[in-house]
């Protein structure tokens, strides 16, 4: 399948830089990008050469799958900068194989390991000016890939493209996290796609979202989508719960994407004697603990924000706020894991790999 010519990136420069117009004290998530892009084409059967080149739109076909059938997936991942000015990833071989599983279930062909991995080094080490140090400051990583392919007859393009771009970031303080539990509307269903990181299963959270907003609440805790009463996810988070000084979280399943944070903080956990079950809860079980006062926290976990606090949830019109905690779960994961990812801490599970 693979071409014998993916042994080589072709690098063409940009003869400028936009790094010295960007505020880094004020970014906000995902809307700066850096001065290039890495873009590879799969035609015949078979990948092109991969090419980094200046960040800049292109054209498509009007007819191009992807705007019809939405063939479309996604990864989000990050770089840190140490203080010797090494930087390195996290776990990007969990990203790499579920890109690849989400490749499969929506009938894209696979990428081959060099073009994901060499590409995210070369393009990263291009613009390592990008990457700031310090705790709280890191480069999300973009690998997406698209259906190229004209003609506006339902099947899977024949045509695609690879690409990754990259953003550098802050540390991400969402504020104050209220969330519904969904009753009705869901994320994904059983046989379906959601845990594939497939763009449509952002697009058809949009609305639930939006109409949870418009009532005063930042996310939606997702519940399975046959009985509404198991708990799964918190936005486009993985979501923990800790009732006495145990915590839950649901197993992984078609329904739900198989997170790296997730797993990352199961093996803290684990490491660190707190009692952890990954079991689903149910919505009554829930409820029954915020009102006997069991329920000590609920939090997301992914890259963007790395640990989430919840602060409370809604659930049929009734509102439960959670405990302020001094020493909370959340809190000594969320410091160990940006902890490793920085280098500030031993990285004794093996995690971080050097660019
Ligand atoms: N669930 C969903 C639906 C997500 O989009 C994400 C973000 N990728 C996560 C969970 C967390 O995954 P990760 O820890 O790998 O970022």
């Amino acid at each position: 399948m693979t071409s014998n010519t993916l042994n080589e990136i072709e690098i063409i420069k940009s003869s400028t830089s936009k790094i010295d117009s960007v505020d880094f004290q004020n970014l906000t998530f995902g809307n700066v990008f850096t001065d290039h892009m890495l873009v590879c084409d799969y035609k015949n059967g078979q990948w092109e050469k991969p090419v980094i080149k200046p960040y800049a739109p292109f054209l498509m076909e009007p007819s191009a799958k992807v705007f019809h059938y939405g063939q479309a997936i996604f990864e989000g991942m990050k770089a840190y900068k140490d203080k010797n000015d090494d930087i390195w990833l996290f776990r990007p071989d969990q990203n790499f194989e579920r890109f690849n599983k989400s490749a499969t279930r929506m009938a894209m062909p696979e990428v081959p390991e060099f073009v994901f991995m060499e590409g995210l080094k070369q393009l990263i080490n291009l613009e390592k000016d990008w990457v700031q140090k310090g705790l709280g400051n890191s480069l999300y990583l973009r690998p997406f890939m698209i259906a190229t392919g004209p003609g506006v007859i339902a099947a899977p393009s024949q045509q695609y493209r690879f690409m990754i771009i990259l953003s550098p970031a802050k540390s991400y303080y969402s504020g104050e996290v209220k969330v519904i539990i969904a009753e009705h509307f869901s994320r994904a269903a059983n046989g379906g796609i959601g845990a594939a990181k497939a763009a449509g299963n952002y697009s058809a959270q949009f609305y639930p979202t939006k109409l949870a907003n418009e009532k005063g609440f930042q996310q939606i805790i997702w519940t399975d989508d046959a009985t509404h009463t198991k708990l799964e996810e918190a936005g486009t988070m993985n979501v923990f719960f800790r009732i006495n000084d145990t915590l839950y979280t649901a197993p992984t399943s078609e329904r739900i994407l198989d997170g790296v944070t997730r797993k990352s903080v199961i093996d803290i956990a684990k490491r660190d004697n707190l009692n952890i079950e990954v079991r689903s809860v149910l919505v009554d079980e829930l409820v029954e603990a915020a009102k006997n006062g069991s329920l000590k926290e609920i939090f997301g976990a992914g890259t963007a924000a790395v640990i989430s606090p919840i602060s409370g949830f809604s659930y049929k019109e009734e509102y439960f706020e959670l405990p302020k905690l001094e020493n909370s779960f959340a809190m000594h994961i969320k410091q160990t894991l940006t902890n490793i990812q920085n280098k500030l801490a031993e990285d004794t599970f093996g995690w971080t790999v050097k660019i």
